[in-house]
């Protein structure tokens, strides 16, 4: 029997309670089968636009990056894989230096590079490289002009989402300070589309929270002060490290529901006009406009969902919030929920109105998971693109979790684009069914 063996016949099957809430949760541990964390590059590098990537890794991991983001090889790319060949203990010091003419010849010939991630990944041969003091030896040569950063988007330690959540941690320790005596500021933490960070940064505005930084801001050089007058709010539930980061900073968090559907868009805006001192009549005004629009664009999604099961398998870490949105805005009817990894304290409050009756599971042993999906049969299974063909096939409807990291879902104005992610498949197993 070895390691894996034994932990998997230790832990999955069961059901533990939680110390928060007499809930029992299923931890599986065993096969798994989502994107490692390089993936999160795909969206961090358009949201960073100063911002360099440059993964140490494999041709698996130069091959990943470029089927993942095949649109943007026409673009002027803002990500590259230093390749890494099989190579023994006596070769690490050509590694190293290798590595450093990589970095130099890519800094000459962009100047426009400010921060510059190397991203570690799981070959061997790359986990012997020190990339933290690689970092440190050439942001010490490039600095002040290219700040230099580290983090770790290996498949053995991260999930996709994880991918970001290492890399906005590794952003914390050079974020300015916010001196002591600066007034409270807002900072909201997670990665958003443009567009979706406007409609939010407008709303703040509207309610008078004059000093909101976004982190990752969109000029990586940009960075928001931190300090112990920084309430942070987080738009992404899976951003557990840079959390703590923030508060090994001295910020504090704003507990809220996560910004999806009405429901949970409302409760983060309220949260945070709270937190600000903010006339509750004002709140109200100032976000009843988009919470009427959204209400009425989701009832007319309502009845393609009302009643229909879905099962959440672990991938993208939003699994709880959207579970959460659908069952109490969609009256979908929840099977199973599993996530990678269930944050208890971030997510305590999406937990509150899962009923008895809901299956939750955190970790991941894929064979039993894909039993449980094929005794329950659920109408809808979100899952990952390896999943989703093999589910198909037996006439199971899935949906890809990565679209659902891709696509702009949080806020008011994307409330009916969320639900519609998960009408369109439906819809279209019925149109095959005719
Ligand atoms: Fe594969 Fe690991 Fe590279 Fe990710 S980091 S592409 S899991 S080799």
């Amino acid at each position: 029997m070895n390691a894996l063996d034994l932990l998997d016949g230790c832990a999955a099957e069961q059901a533990r309670p939680a110390a928060d809430a007499q809930r029992p949760i299923l931890r599986e541990r065993g096969q798994r089968e989502v994107f490692c964390g390089l993936t999160g590059i795909i969206w961090l590098h358009r949201k960073m636009q100063d911002a360099f990537f440059l993964v140490v890794g494999s041709r698996t991991c130069a091959h990943l990056l470029q089927s993942a983001a095949g649109v943007m090889i026409f673009a002027e790319p803002r990500f590259a894989t230093a390749i890494m060949e099989e190579r023994d203990l006596a070769g690490m010091v050509d590694a190293q230096d290798e590595l450093d003419r990589v970095v130099n010849r890519l800094l000459e010939r962009r100047p426009d590079i400010r921060t510059l991630f190397l991203v570690g990944s799981c070959p061997s041969e790359v986990i012997k490289l020190d990339l933290a003091k690689a970092a440190q030896r050439l942001g010490t040569v490039h600095m002040p002009r290219v700040r230099i950063l580290n983090y770790s988007g290996s498949g053995i330690e991260t999930t996709f989402t994880q991918g970001e959540d290492a890399c906005l941690a590794a952003l914390v320790p050079v974020m300015p300070a916010l001196p002591a005596d600066a007034p409270k500021e807002l900072l909201i933490v997670g990665s958003l589309p443009d567009i979706v960070e406007d409609q939010f940064l407008r709303l703040f505005a509207d309610l008078g929270i004059a000093s909101v930084g976004v982190l990752p801001a969109r000029n990586a050089r940009d960075l928001p002060a931190v300090g112990p007058n920084t309430r942070y709010i987080l738009a992404q539930p899976f951003l557990g490290d840079t959390a703590m980061a923030l508060e090994g900073r001295g910020a504090k968090r704003i507990e809220a529901l996560f910004p999806f559907g009405v429901e949970g868009t409302s409760d983060w805006l309220r949260a945070a006009a709270r937190e600000f001192g903010v006339d509750p009549a004002l709140t109200e005004q100032v976000i009843a406009p988009g919470r009427e629009r959204a209400r009425i664009a989701l009832s007319k999604l309502r009845p393609q969902l009302e009643g229909k099961r879905i099962t959440f398998l672990p991938d993208s870490q939003l699994e709880v919030p959207l579970a959460r949105f659908l069952q109490n805005e969609l009256g979908m009817e929840l099977v199973e929920v599993g996530t990678p990894y269930l944050h208890r304290a971030h997510l305590a409050r999406e937990l509150e109105s899962f009923g008895a009756q809901v299956r939750l599971s955190e970790g991941q042993h894929v064979e039993r998971q894909l039993d449980r999906v094929r005794a329950d049969r659920p109408d809808i299974t979100v899952c990952g693109l390896g999943l989703a063909n093999p589910l198909e096939m037996e006439g199971l409807t899935t949906k890809w979790a990565i679209e659902l990291v891709f696509s702009p879902i949080h806020g008011f104005e994307q409330a009916a684009d969320l639900a519609e992610l998960f009408a369109r498949p439906l819809r279209r197993r019925d149109l095959l069914e005719v």
